[in-house]
């Protein structure tokens, strides 16, 4: 597959964050190009992992995933932090490898050529520094005993197998709250814009121009950072992107429920206030998208409790997230 089509496919089912998408193409595409063209006398393999910079909840994990399934590769997910709590690092690395081989059915070849996504990467400097912590690694540790597998090594695994990393893809995710102004510290241009929109045309500019000295307050060691040459960065969500994803995507939560209530033989419809009262109390949370389930689910609690009990119900609509839904059919059950 092409970059470009590689983000057609990453657009039906992640909304926005176009140029974290196109990032993300190239860099696959560069990476099994390069698999591709190795061979065993020339293996030659100079990996480019990427990291992910973004909020909580604007599709980093999403977008890992999706990538996997358009690659039809095994994809696993693991979390700095959880690592650093460990004081065997090295055998939740090998655990995570395992999960992958999993993923991959036992074939260890594919799982050679897998993604790992690893997130709260810029989590790591926390650990390690409460005085007299008996257990745990330091971020310092977590990051020799990931930068080993990142730059490909053999892995003991169970059954006295190795799986070889060389060609397992790291994708390393994090929020790095605050990296705008370490950015504009950093960088001899600072902001001079007028508009919210100049802000954010400025804000992608410098993003994309992260350096690994940027990411050092983060905890992150040269080695490490220097192994992430590719950063791609996600932006917040706004409230009209939420709003499409609760619509839009091939799986979106709204599609996902009229399917439910289809079975019952009930058609849902749910008015555009509603997505936008739902967008708002999800502004509100601060987590993303990540709240967007939670609510629907709770509007949707009275519709799903009554419906099956009601074949005589054959729509229902909602017009408020603050008003009850109106269930119309020959004869409408008391919510
Ligand atoms: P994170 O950036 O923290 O890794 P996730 O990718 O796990 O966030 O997203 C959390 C939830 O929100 C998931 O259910 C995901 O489907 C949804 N979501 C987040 N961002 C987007 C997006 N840009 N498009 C579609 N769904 C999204």
């Amino acid at each position: 597959m092409t970059p470009s089509q590689i983000v057609k496919f990453l657009d039906q089912h992640v909304v926005g964050q176009d140029e974290a998408k196109r990032q993300l193409a190239v860099a696959v595409y560069t990476h099994y190009r390069k698999i591709e063209l190795a061979t065993p006398d020339k293996v030659e393999v100079v990996k480019s992992n990427v990291l992910l910079i973004g909020p909580t909840g604007t599709g980093k994990t999403l977008l890992c995933e999706t990538l996997s399934r358009v690659l039809e590769v095994p994809f696993v997910t693991a979390n700095a932090t959880s690592l650093g709590q460990s004081e065997y690092v090295n055998d939740e690395i090998e655990a995570i490898l395992q999960r992958l081989i999993d993923k991959a059915e036992g074939d260890i070849g594919r799982a050679q050529r897998g993604i790992v996504f690893i997130d709260e990467i810029d989590k790591l400097k926390a650990l390690g520094s409460v005085p007299g912590q008996a257990r745990g690694t330091s971020g310092e540790g977590v990051q020799h005993a990931l930068l080993k597998i990142m730059e490909g090594a053999p892995v003991k695994i169970k059954d006295a197998r190795y799986i070889d990393t060389t060609n397992v893809l790291f994708i390393c995710g994090g929020a790095f709250v605050g990296i705008e102004d370490i950015l504009t510290r950093t960088h001899s241009f600072g902001f001079i814009s007028t508009s919210e929109d100049d802000n954010q045309k400025l804000l992608d500019r410098l993003n994309t121009r992260v350096k690994p000295t940027d990411l050092f307050e983060y905890g992150l060691i040269q080695e490490f950072a220097g192994r992430l040459p590719i950063v791609a960065t996600l932006k917040p969500l706004s409230r009209e992107m939420m709003i499409r994803i609760m619509t839009e995507p091939e799986n979106a939560i709204y599609k996902q429920y009229c399917q439910i209530l289809q079975l019952d033989g009930v058609e849902l419809s749910i008015e555009p206030l509603v997505f936008e009262q739902i967008a708002d109390l999800a502004m509100e949370y601060k987590v993303g998208a990540r709240s967007l389930r939670g609510i629907f689910e709770e509007m949707l609690t009275p519709v799903i409790f009554l419906v099956p009990d009601h074949p005589e119900v054959h729509q229902v609509r909602i017009t408020s997230l603050f008003e009850n839904p109106r269930f119309i059919g020959t004869r409408t059950p008391a919510v």
